[in-house]
C-alpha cells in the first residue's frame, strides 16, 4: 500500500496545547500514522498558553494569509511531535491568538479560526507539500472544507480529499453572517443546504456539509446524532450525509498512560503486581485531605464541569450516598461556576471523607486515576470519552451512564456470570446513579473476587490507538478516492 500525505489540521495538539479529548486524539493518532510509513503533519494555533516542548524553529518566509480585505501576516513555528518526526507548525498570530485560551467565547472566535484554517491551507501551498487528505477537527476549522470546495477549488491544494471528525456536536461555532466576507467566501454559500443556519453562519454545519467524508468517535455516537434527540439540531444534515459517517472508537496513548511507567505517580504497578497502587491510594488521600483508609472504596471524578457530563446528577446523589454508605470522593474538574461550588461545598460539609480540587491538574488526574477504586462518569451525552479507557487501565473501574462511546468501551459487570469490566446504568437520574454507586460499593466490600476480576478485565482491554489508526486509513483511502471520482 502506498504511504499516504496527510495534513491534521486542529485546533488542539498533546502536549502542546489541550482543552480535552480533541487533543489528546491530534497527539496520538498520527504517531500510529507515521508507525503505519505515512507521511502526516500537524497544524495548529499558537496561543498564548502553547507549551514549546522541544526543538522549536522559526520558518524564514513570512506567511501571507487571504483573510478579510488585505493579506495578514503570519509567523510559522516548526517543531516535531515528541519522541517522532510528526511535523508540527504552528501559526503564529499575535492579534488573533496570542491570548491564552483555545476557545473562551471570543467574540472574534469566528474570525480566528477562519484565519487559521485559511493559513493551514497556505502553509501546504508554501511548503510546497500537497496533501492527498487534510483531517479536519470540530467547528474550529468547518469552513476549510468550504474553502477548498469554493473559492480555492482550482487550486492544486483542493484536490485534496477532506475528513471531518465530530469529537462534540454540542460545540457548533455560530458566526455572524460577515465571516463570509472574511474567509472570501462565496455569499451563495450562504444557504440552509450548506453554511447558514438561524440566519447566521455555522462553523459546524459547513464541514458536515462539505467534507467529502465524515467521521465521529464512536459508533454508538455515529448513531445518536442522527436522532432529534441527539443531533443537536444537526440530524438532519447528518441523516442526508449518513452514508458519509463512520463511528471510530478513539484509542488512547498507552505509551504515556501506563501504571508500570507513569512518572506521575509514587508507585508503578501492573496488572501481575496490583502493590503499588494502594500506595497510589493512600498519596491520593493524603494529597486531597481524606482519612488515609487502604479499606474504603475511593470513587474518582476527572471532567469538565458542563452538563454534558452530568455532574449535577452526582452532586444531587452525593448527600444522600455519604449520609448511608461508607465511602470516600476525589473530585478533580473545573468548569461551570455553579458546579465547581456545589463540590467545594460538599468537600467543606464532609471532610476527610469527600476532596475536591477545582482547576485542571495533570498530575492530579493521573493519581486519582490510578489512586481511585472507581471512576465515576455520570455523562449525559459522551461522543467518546477517554477517561473512562485511562482507568480501565489503571485497574479502576469505570462507573458509567450508558451513553455514547461508553456504551462501546465500558461492558457491564454481570455478578452471576463474573463478566464485565464496570458499573454501568441507563436513566439519567440522581436515583439511577445513586443505585449504581451502592452497586459498586457492595462489590467492592462483598464481592472482593469480583471486583478484582473486574480490575483485571479492565486492564487487559486493547485501547492501543493502532487498531483505530488503521480504520482511520481505510476513511482516509475511501475519501481520496471519492474526491477523485467527483473529479475536484
Ligand atoms: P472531553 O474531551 O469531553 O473533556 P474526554 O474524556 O474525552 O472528555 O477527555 C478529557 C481529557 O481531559 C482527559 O485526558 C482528562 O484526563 C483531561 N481532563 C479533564 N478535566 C481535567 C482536569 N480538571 N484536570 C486534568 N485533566 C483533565
Amino acid at each position: 500500500m502506498l504511504p499516504l500525505r496527510i495534513l491534521f489540521a486542529s485546533p488542539e495538539v498533546e502536549p502542546f496545547v489541550k482543552a480535552g479529548g480533541l487533543g489528546d486524539m491530534v497527539g496520538a493518532l498520527p504517531k500510529e500514522l507515521a508507525a503505519l510509513g505515512h507521511d502526516v503533519r500537524i497544524i495548529c494555533p499558537l496561543y498564548g498558553s502553547v507549551k514549546r516542548v522541544g526543538e522549536w524553529r522559526e520558518r524564514a518566509e513570512p506567511l501571507g494569509v487571504e483573510v478579510g480585505p488585505e493579506t495578514l501576516w503570519a509567523k510559522v513555528w516548526e517543531t516535531t511531535l515528541p519522541g517522532t518526526t510528526v511535523p508540527v507548525y504552528f501559526i503564529e498570530h499575535e492579534w488573533l491568538f496570542g491570548r491564552k485560551e483555545v476557545y473562551s467565547s471570543w467574540p472574534d472566535n469566528a474570525h480566528r479560526f477562519a484565519f487559521f484554517s485559511r493559513a493551514a491551507l497556505t502553509v501546504c501551498e508554501q511548503l510546497d507539500w500537497l496533501p492527498e487528505v487534510i483531517h479536519a477537527h470540530d467547528w474550529t476549522v468547518g469552513l476549510l472544507p468550504v474553502m477548498l470546495n469554493t473559492t480555492l477549488r482550482d487550486r492544486p491544494i483542493a484536490r485534496a480529499a477532506t475528513v471531518f471528525t465530530i469529537h462534540n456536536l454540542e460545540y457548533q461555532g455560530y458566526a455572524p453572517k460577515s465571516i463570509i466576507d472574511f474567509a472570501r467566501l462565496p455569499l451563495s454559500e450562504f444557504r440552509a443546504d450548506s453554511i447558514e443556519s438561524h440566519g447566521q453562519v455555522n462553523m459546524m454545519k459547513a464541514g458536515l456539509y462539505h467534507s467529502t467524508k465524515i467521521t465521529t468517535v464512536s459508533p454508538t455516537y455515529a448513531q445518536e446524532i442522527r436522532t432529534p434527540a441527539g443531533g443537536f439540531g444537526l440530524d438532519q444534515v447528518l441523516r442526508y450525509r449518513g452514508g458519509d459517517l463512520l463511528g471510530i472508537v478513539n484509542g488512547i496513548d498507552v505509551g504515556t498512560w501506563n501504571p508500570a511507567t507513569d512518572p506521575a505517580l509514587p508507585a508503578n504497578y501492573s496488572a501481575a503486581d496490583m502493590a503499588g497502587k494502594a500506595i497510589c491510594k493512600k498519596a491520593l488521600q493524603g494529597k486531597l485531605g481524606l482519612a488515609v483508609d487502604a479499606n474504603i472504596p475511593l470513587f474518582g471524578v476527572i471532567s469538565r464541569f458542563a452538563g454534558q457530563k452530568g455532574l449535577d446528577l452526582l452532586a444531587a446523589a452525593l448527600p444522600r450516598v455519604l449520609g448511608v454508605m461508607r465511602v470516600q470522593f476525589a473530585i478533580l474538574g473545573s468548569g461551570e461556576a455553579e458546579l465547581e461550588n456545589a463540590y467545594r461545598a460538599i468537600a467543606a460539609q464532609h471532610p476527610g471523607r469527600v476532596g475536591a480540587h477545582i482547576g485542571f491538574d495533570a498530575g492530579l488526574a493521573r493519581l486519582i486515576q490510578a489512586g481511585a477504586d472507581v471512576f465515576v462518569m455520570p455523562s449525559r451525552t459522551e461522543p467518546c470519552g477517554l477517561t473512562q479507557m485511562y482507568s480501565m487501565r489503571y485497574g479502576t473501574p469505570p462507573l458509567v451512564r450508558a451513553t455514547g462511546g461508553l456504551v462501546d468501551t465500558v461492558e457491564n459487570y454481570v455478578e452471576s456470570a463474573g463478566t464485565g469490566t464496570g458499573f454501568v446504568f441507563k436513566d439519567a437520574t440522581a436515583n439511577a446513579l445513586y443505585d449504581t454507586i451502592g452497586w459498586a460499593c457492595a462489590t467492592y466490600y462483598d464481592r472482593r473476587e469480583d471486583f478484582a476480576g473486574l480490575q483485571q478485565r479492565g486492564m487487559a482491554q486493547n485501547f492501543a490507538w493502532k487498531v483505530s489508526a488503521e480504520q482511520y486509513v481505510n476513511v482516509y483511502r475511501w475519501a481520496i478516492s471519492a474526491r477523485e471520482r467527483a473529479g475536484t
